[in-house]
């Protein structure tokens, strides 16, 4: 494996060419469920998804190629606020919302829960292919401990 454009190789992850964010491994169903055919040949295997929300640019390539979050077959999360933090149970920013106004966890366990179950469909429906509950959590935790 020829790792000579890699700009990191002591972290070995590979930066957004946009924002500098250390990218995330995506796993190949969900490229092929996010990505339209017509953008396939524009990006490389493997790929990373660059998750800082304020960043045009969903997935990129170790040659710094990219495919835009616009260019998806639909909107992600975090790159659209109001996306579903991953399809397969549609648990958006505001329900997250909701359960720390209410200082509860209902709805972020109740999908946890879910997200550990067969039913679960992250592998094609969260965009980075890896399991939602650990975008769950976080956003959990930094509304809980961001806003005061
Ligand atoms: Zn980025
Ligand atoms: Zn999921």
């Amino acid at each position: 494996m020829n790792k000579a454009f890699v700009r990191e190789p002591d972290a070995g992850t590979p930066l957004c060419p946009h924002c500098g964010t250390p990218g995330i491994l995506v796993g190949e169903q969900a490229l092929a469920s996010f990505v339209p055919p017509v953008e396939w040949s524009g990006i490389a295997k493997p790929a990373y998804f660059c998750d800082y929300p304020r960043c045009p640019v969903a997935y990129f390539d170790e040659f710094e190629r990219r495919i835009d979050a616009d260019k998806l077959t639909r909107p992600i999360w975090p790159k659209d606020p109001q996306a579903p933090l991953c399809g397969c149970f549609g648990l958006t920013a505001d329900d997250v919302r909701q359960d720390v106004a209410e200082g509860g966890v209902t709805r972020v366990r109740a999908t946890v829960e879910r997200a550990k179950s067969a039913e679960a469909r992250c592998a094609e429906c969260s965009p980075t292919g890896t399991s939602c509950v650990g975008a769950v959590q976080k956003l959990y935790f930094q509304l809980r401990g961001g806003s005061g």
